[in-house]
């Protein structure tokens, strides 16, 4: 395939991650091999929304040197790492979908996968954390890859599927999806409804929407069921530390209780009902309950499986300072 024609696969594939939830706002990445060592790669932090042909950036996998207007993701390392190890591979996804990322915290125990799928996904492996963009990632990545794998579940992150075109690779996200699925436990606590009726929330939108004019409820039954329980939810995925921080509270369904958490906190459990997150505008607000949603499957699988994989506090703290400077950078730009 031309250059030309390559360019417009990645972005195009931007688009079709974020219809499909395989991504939320600027997380995830996209390579195609365009010739040797050489590659295209989505650039640093831009919207695939945004994200035009001639911004993709031309990145040489043996000498780290690169073309373009716009720096190049992050987790290029990744993708290079993909590209050396395989001469087959043509296309690269690396995603933050909902289920496999909670399978990539709990662990392969409960995995319901057929041989076939495991063939049509190039072999599936873990590999073990590192924080966004370090060597100790890349390095964990290039270990499972080496082995053979080329669907890799990040350990707190999420997804690497390394494939020959791309419309393998977007398959195999798709089927990686599917078949964690259905292996992820909703653990429910016994005897407790996890569906309160939304009326019962309605006077206290409205008061809180005053206040918090970007507020918004959400209730899947992830949410639902996370926030019948009395404990706070600590991150186990990189993109809650970033984008929310360490904890989420679960307050009493009152508005003093929820005023004084929002205040502090850009998302809040709200006993027996939901959730209410509040961005820094809309497009924040949405990814909040994207967010949100897969903090809460992750976390209630871990807990169905008794385990837990919870990031350290000075990891959370530095991504979430990381983040929070990068993001009004570009807001203020
Ligand atoms: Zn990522």
């Amino acid at each position: 395939m031309e250059e030309k024609e390559l360019r417009a696969q990645v972005v195009a594939t931007g688009i079709e991650l974020l219809r499909d939830a395989l991504v939320a706002r600027t997380w995830g990445n996209i390579s195609a091999r365009v010739d040797g060592d050489k590659f295209l790669i989505t650039p640093s932090g831009l919207d695939y929304v945004r994200t035009k042909e001639d911004d993709l950036v031309l990145y040489d996998a043996k000498t780290g040197e690169w073309e373009g207007r716009r720096k190049p993701s992050s987790e290029k390392g990744i993708h290079a790492a993909a590209y050396e190890i395989f001469p087959e591979v043509g296309f690269v996804i690396h995603t933050h979908q909902v289920y496999a990322s909670a399978i990539g915290v709990a662990g392969f125990e409960n995995l319901d996968i057929k041989e076939e799928e495991r063939k049509q996904l190039g072999g599936l492996a873990r590999a073990a954390y590192g924080l966004p963009g370090t060597k100790k990632l890349k390095e964990a990545v290039r270990k499972a890859l080496e082995a053979g794998n080329h669907t890799i579940l990040m350990q707190n992150h999420g997804a690497l599927i390394a494939a020959t075109t791309k419309e393998k690779a977007y398959a195999n996200a798709l089927l990686l999806e599917q078949i964690c699925k259905r292996s992820v436990k909703l653990a429910q606590e016994e005897g407790k409804e996890s569906g309160t009726a939304d009326y019962a929330m309605d006077g206290l939108m409205a008061r809180i929407k005053k206040e918090f004019p970007l507020a918004e409820f959400v209730c899947t039954d992830a949410i639902r069921a996370r926030s019948c329980r009395d404990c706070q939810l600590i991150a186990q995925l990189d993109d809650m530390a970033q984008m929310i921080g360490r904890r989420v509270n679960v307050v009493e369904r009152n508005y003093d209780a929820v005023a004084k958490e929002l205040k502090k906190r850009n998302a809040v459990f709200v006993k027996g009902c939901g959730a209410i997150v509040c961005g820094m505008d809309a497009d924040d607000t949405d990814a909040l309950k994207i967010l949100l949603d897969k903090a809460a499957v992750t976390d209630l699988n871990t807990l169905a499986l008794g385990s837990s994989a919870r990031l350290g506090v000075f990891d959370c703290a530095l991504m979430r300072f990381v983040y929070t400077k990068k993001y009004s950078k570009k807001k203020n730009a």
